[in-house]
């Protein structure tokens, strides 16, 4: 979607579109068993967009043994490799023939920019499905060093139906990170996607079907996290659950594995990621532009945002100078809008969370220096304007617990130690950032700092090739790259006597 179209012209071809809007099981679309829907509405301007089927646990358990069915008899499990390669690169192929009408559905149904999602969510999900179509026929197993008397073959085989429970910041990408390692390495699935945003994937498991993945092999099952989350995380016959979404629901997941069959659990949960600015950073302007656009976004709903801005003492005034500079010229508005920079948080329920956060940051004795308020509220949408917070101390409230949301708080430290202390001091362990020319320095952060990402003068870099995870309580396991494998498939040693 290029920025020379007009917003008359996209809101044109959102009008046009068609929703689906049910569960996608065995290969058919399906109502819930219970009859019951929910509303999906649109934070641009609170509106109801369809109605979703409410899918249940009949409706999971119905799902799961579709994908059982279709691991047993292995129309997927047990295909060569490179033909599970060729169906998932005609899968990305329609994905992309279809790429427009995706972008679209994710704006109206979470609220991000469409330029955000026609040009970085929807080329990203594309790119995961073709990255690990063409890894499936390109990754061998292991012979171990036994000696002359027996052969040990170390295989990798998949899992069996895995359960993919996921948010809606990035609704179909943080879907396509499990989808892309679980498919290539055989595995069935059955897929919830959150309430707030269920439209994309629906439809990518449709267009999936159409490339030729065969029945059974990826069922969706919209609805609730208590109802439809909680009878997969529960269910006996499902092999694993992967994971993205709050350390609150991440806990309740190892709950359920635990009291129902010990299934697999990888979670990638929430982060408070340290943005740590020396003096000594090569360009101070780069850093403090990559700090503010590291926290507004995605309106500030990202795991690894940058929500704590670290920086040294003596540089502080001209870094949130400059940060305030920079989100002053951020367009805020109608994610329809092409022009729009930063959209619509996802909900009212997210923004009320939001706005609490700035109270309490102001009632803990923060500063708001930009920001702070609601605004667009006459469109009926959800929008909060990108706000600064000075004078934070990392004990408070906005600085210990996940905001989501376009909150920067700014902390300030006298050296390196006291700053990595400082970016540590978290139960999460995301990501984080370091800016200095000081190559030791840099180093001696990238050890010390306890974090799955470390990004050493940049923020958020990384691409499909490079794992994303968490240390502490942001979860464990990793999605991207060929590491990802490794959660979707068992080792299994095979030892063949010679002798
Ligand atoms: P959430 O935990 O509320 O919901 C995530 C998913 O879990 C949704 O599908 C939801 O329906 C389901 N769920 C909710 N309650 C459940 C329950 N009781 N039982 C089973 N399932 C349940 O999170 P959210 O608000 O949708 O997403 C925001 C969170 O996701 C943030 O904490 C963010 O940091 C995290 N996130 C992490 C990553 C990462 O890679 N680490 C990426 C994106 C988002």
């Amino acid at each position: 979607m290029s920025a020379a179209l007009s917003i008359e012209s996209v809101k044109s071809q959102a009008q046009g579109l068609a929703y689906r809007n049910q569960c996608f099981i065995d290969g058919r679309f399906a109502n819930a068993a219970s009859g019951k829907t929910f509303d999906c509405v649109s934070p641009i301007d609170g509106k109801v967009l369809t109605q979703v089927a409410a899918g249940d646990r009949e409706d999971v358990d119905r799902a799961v043994k579709a994908a059982r069915a279709a691991f047993e008899d292995g129309r997927w499990s047990r295909l060569a490799p490179a033909r599970r390669k060729k169906v998932m690169l005609r899968w990305a192929g329609l994905l992309e023939q279809h790429a427009t009408e995706l972008a679209l559905l994710e704006t109206l149904d979470m609220g991000k920019p469409i330029g955000d999602s026609s040009r970085i969510d929807i080329p990203a999900v594309i790119n995961c499905i073709r990255w690990y179509a063409e890894a499936a026929d390109k990754v061998y197993d292991e012979i171990a060093p036994t000696g002359d008397d027996a052969v040990a073959m170390l295989v990798r085989e998949p899992l069996g139906v895995i359960g993919a429970v996921v948010p809606w910041n990035f609704p179909l990408l943080m879907a396509a990170w499990k989808l892309g390692p679980a498919l290539a390495t055989g595995n069935s699935m059955v897929v919830k996607p959150a309430e707030q945003s269920p439209l994309t994937m629906i439809r990518a498991a449709e267009l999936a079907s159409e490339a030729g993945l065969p029945d059974g092999v990826l069922n969706v099952v919209p609805g609730f996290g208590e109802t439809a989350g909680q009878a997969l995380g529960r269910h006996m016959d499902v092999d694993a659950v992967a994971f993205t979404g709050s350390g609150e629901v991440g806990k309740l997941f190892l709950k359920y594995a635990g009291e129902s069959n010990m299934k697999r659990v990888s979670l990638e949960c929430g982060g408070k990621t340290p943005n740590i600015i020396m003096a000594d950073a090569p360009d101070l302007d780069a850093a403090a532009t990559a700090a503010a656009w590291g926290i507004f976004f995605n309106q500030g709903e990202v795991c690894n945002a940058g929500s704590r801005l670290l920086v040294e003492d003596k540089i502080k005034d001209q870094v949130v100078e400059k940060v305030m500079q920079v989100a002053k010229t951020l367009r805020v508005g109608d994610p329809l809008d092409p022009a729009t920079q930063m959209g619509a948080m996802v909900d009212s329920t997210q923004m009320e969370r939001v706005l609490g956060y700035i109270e309490k940051g102001q009632a803990e004795g923060a500063e708001v220096k930009l920001g702070g308020k609601r605004i667009l509220s006459d469109s009926g949408g959800y929008y909060i304007e990108p706000t600064v917070f000075d004078g934070v101390k990392n004990d408070m409230t906005i600085a210990q617990e996940e905001i989501f949301g376009p909150v920067l708080s700014t902390i300030t430290f006298g050296d390196a130690e006291e700053a990595i202390k400082i970016g540590n001091d978290t139960i999460y362990g995301l990501a984080a950032a370091v800016w200095t020319s000081d190559i030791k320095k840099a180093h001696r952060a990238a050890k010390a700092l306890r974090a799955g990402s470390v990004w050493i003068n940049c923020f958020d870099a990384g691409d499909i090739t490079t794992p994303f995870g968490g240390f502490k309580q942001s979860g464990f396991g990793r999605d991207k790259s060929l590491h990802a494998m490794e959660k979707y498939t068992e080792l299994k040693t095979v030892w063949i006597d010679l002798s």
